[in-house]
């Protein structure tokens, strides 16, 4: 994938350090696959989901299979208080280097029929939260000239027929707070990346009033996430681990980019004129 303005973040510094990372909606799927890995890369970890239980059982199983530091921090990412918790824990703990913005959540049915209160809760858990504790880690990371923030998107925030709006929406705001994040804060040494998922076999499906027998086949959790820090690995600031073409999301952008000169018209277009 085009890499955008990441030239001046030493990727392979923060992967040395290596910096105590955390994650949110570490209990289960993408997110405790995130922590399986990083701590298998000696990195120390902060977990933040709901499930205490499920978050202590994994702390465990990876503290004896790595000898990392594994903090629990629950919290439920629709709670404004939760949400400063955890704000706070970035901006006060210097030796959090990476933060893995992952929680997450679908919501099944058509936009006309979902209940507005859960389309709140889900751009509450899946865009402010994300966009809140980018902003703390974002604040201190570029003060320290260092740092990352892995931000989990979807393919499905490219695709808006699909049929999915509010969630895509909320992943479509995840893929551009990302590219203005790696764009501003790129030149100041922290390295942006979000990660595209396709459906990715976990339980978000069922959460999501999925039937599980009528799932279609997809990826597995651990090929995904393989798949991302390999990217993260290769400085990508955008990666789709399921595109098999990078050329044509270069295309993509650079059809976009090339709208940018007309934005300055000071005329309207002449279509529009009478
Ligand atoms: P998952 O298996 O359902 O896991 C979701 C994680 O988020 C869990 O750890 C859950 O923990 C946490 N979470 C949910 N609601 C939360 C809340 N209110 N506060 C704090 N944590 C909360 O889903 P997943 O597939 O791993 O999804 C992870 C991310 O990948 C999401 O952002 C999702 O949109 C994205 N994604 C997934 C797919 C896919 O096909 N699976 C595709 C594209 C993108 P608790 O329940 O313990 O709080």
């Amino acid at each position: 994938m085009m890499i955008v303005m990441n030239v001046d973040v030493n990727l392979s510094e923060c992967n040395a350090m290596p910096a105590k990372t955390l994650i949110t909606g570490a209990s289960t799927g993408i997110g405790a696959t995130y922590a399986d890995r990083f701590a298998r890369r000696g990195h120390d970890l902060v977990l933040v989901a709901r499930d205490t239980a499920r978050m202590e059982a994994l702390a465990t199983r990876l503290r004896a299979d790595t000898g990392v530091a594994i903090d629990i921090l629950p919290a439920d990412l629709t709670q404004d208080a939760d949400i400063a918790r955890v704000e706070a824990r970035l901006r006060e703990d210097g030796d959090i280097g990476i933060l893995v913005n992952n929680a997450g959540a679908g919501l099944s049915g058509s936009f006309a029929e979902q209940i507005s209160a859960e389309i709140t809760r889900l751009i509450t858990l899946n865009t402010t939260s994300l966009a809140r504790l980018a902003h703390a880690a974002a604040t201190r990371f570029a003060r320290q000239g260092q740092g990352a923030i892995i931000n989990i998107a979807s393919v499905v925030g490219l695709v808006p027929e699909f049929g999915m709006s509010a969630y895509g929406a909320t992943k479509a705001f995840a893929i551009f707070l990302s590219q203005g994040l790696a764009f501003e804060l790129g030149p100041k040494g922290v390295f942006v990346q979000a990660v595209l998922p396709a459906a990715t076999r976990t339980e978000l499906w069922a959460r999501a009033g999925a039937d599980p027998a009528a799932l279609p086949p997809m990826m597995d959790v651990n090929d995904l996430v393989d798949a991302a820090l390999a990217g993260f690995d290769a400085g990508e600031a955008i990666t789709i681990p399921a595109l098999s073409d990078a050329a044509m999301w270069d295309a993509y952008q650079a059809a976009r980019q090339a709208m940018l000169p007309d934005f300055s018209n000071t005329q309207p277009a002449a279509r529009y004129r009478a």
